[in-house]
């Protein structure tokens, strides 16, 4: 039998490791992708340590996913071998448990696959993938370009063309790392009145060339009454995963403002008055399912949006995996598969 190499977790917490394993075959209503690209996201960290309950080892992590397909399984319609094609986060859906049958496919019931958790994702040179799961890739974007936009670049994109925001608003981007940078970028491409919040004063040159209109550096000043000057943000989307970060920023709300939270953190506090008063909302986002992965795709080849990648070679896995975990990584890690 063909033989891949795959980097499945053993058990929680051990360490990354390149080993052979058969090359698995697509079932019912699934596809077989051939690797390009995945990325590194920190919700990988879920899977290699362990911190989602029931969570069944061995497991290989990778949700940031683009290749090609390369066999077919029975009653795939609609996807052909040779079409190159990504998968995120969200691995498909049922269509008849009560949620898909009230549209939310992201919260399916019976079909809660997640990929790279609850099923073995793109650390790989081969995976499985639903059919439902898979967007379609635009020519003009490269393996390692489009990975990154499957997670981080769905995630912030989806949130913002959902957030109530319209063109000439003031939204503002909490954070400028992994989701951060895509997120001033899709939000300038929308022709949102961008304004990017980090820590310190050394963000700002790369804030303005993604595309914000201002800056506001989180330790020198207040944030949330930076945006109180410039007339309350009526978008926060808060990419960090920081939840004092969140709470400090809050007050920046105009009226009928949202912070859209997208990052795993602490609690936040919140205001009831605060919130009442001007109809303020606090809401979180979920990224989204595969076709808000390929209007992802298109709308950053048609707008110019990239994700500023590391790329490593899958034999560099372990080392790509603790640069992103430490924070280090300038913006998204990627991970490519050689000879493909
Ligand atoms: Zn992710
Ligand atoms: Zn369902």
């Amino acid at each position: 039998m063909a033989k891949m190499r795959a980097v499945p977790v053993a058990a929680p917490g051990a360490a990354l490791q390149i080993v052979e394993r058969d090359i698995p075959e697509p079932g019912a209503g699934s596809v077989r992708i051939r690797v390009q690209a995945c990325g590194i996201c920190h919700s990988d960290s879920l899977t290699r340590e362990g911190l989602m309950p029931g969570l069944q080892y061995p497991r290989v992590p990778g949700h940031e996913v683009v290749g090609v397909i390369d066999a077919v399984g029975p009653d795939v319609p609609g996807f052909v071998a040779g079409q190159r094609v990504g998968v995120g986060w969200h691995g498909g859906s049922c269509g008849y448990c009560d949620n898909c049958r009230r549209g939310d496919f992201f919260a399916c019931q019976t079909f809660t696959r997640i990929t790279g958790v609850t099923y073995d994702g793109g650390y790989a040179e081969y995976m499985i993938a639903s059919a439902g799961a898979l967007a379609r890739v635009p020519a003009e974007l490269a393996a390692e370009e489009a990975a990154p936009l499957m997670c981080a670049g769905v995630t912030t994109f989806n949130a913002l063309r959902n957030s109530g925001a319209r063109a000439g608003d003031l939204v503002a981007i909490l954070g400028i790392g992994g989701l951060g940078h895509l997120g001033v970028q899709y939000a300038a491409k929308m022709g949102f009145r961008t304004v990017a919040i980090a820590r310190g004063a050394d963000k700002e040159p790369l804030a303005r060339q993604l595309g914000a209109w201002h800056y506001i550096d989180s330790r020198a000043s207040d944030p949330a009454a930076e945006l109180v000057k410039l007339g309350g943000a009526k978008v926060i989307l808060a990419t960090v995963t920081d939840g004092d970060a969140m709470t400090a920023t809050l007050g920046g709300l105009g009226v009928n403002g949202a912070m859209m939270i997208l990052g795993a953190a602490g609690p936040i506090s919140v205001s009831p008055l605060h919130l009442l008063s001007g109809k303020r909302d606090v809401k979180g986002w979920y990224s989204g399912t595969s076709i808000d992965s390929q209007d992802t795709l298109a709308f950053s080849v048609l707008a110019g949006v990239r994700s500023m990648n590391e790329v490593f070679p899958l034999d560099r896995v372990r080392e790509a995996y603790d640069l992103m975990l430490s924070g280090k990584v300038r913006f998204r890690a990627v991970l490519t598969m050689g000879a493909s």
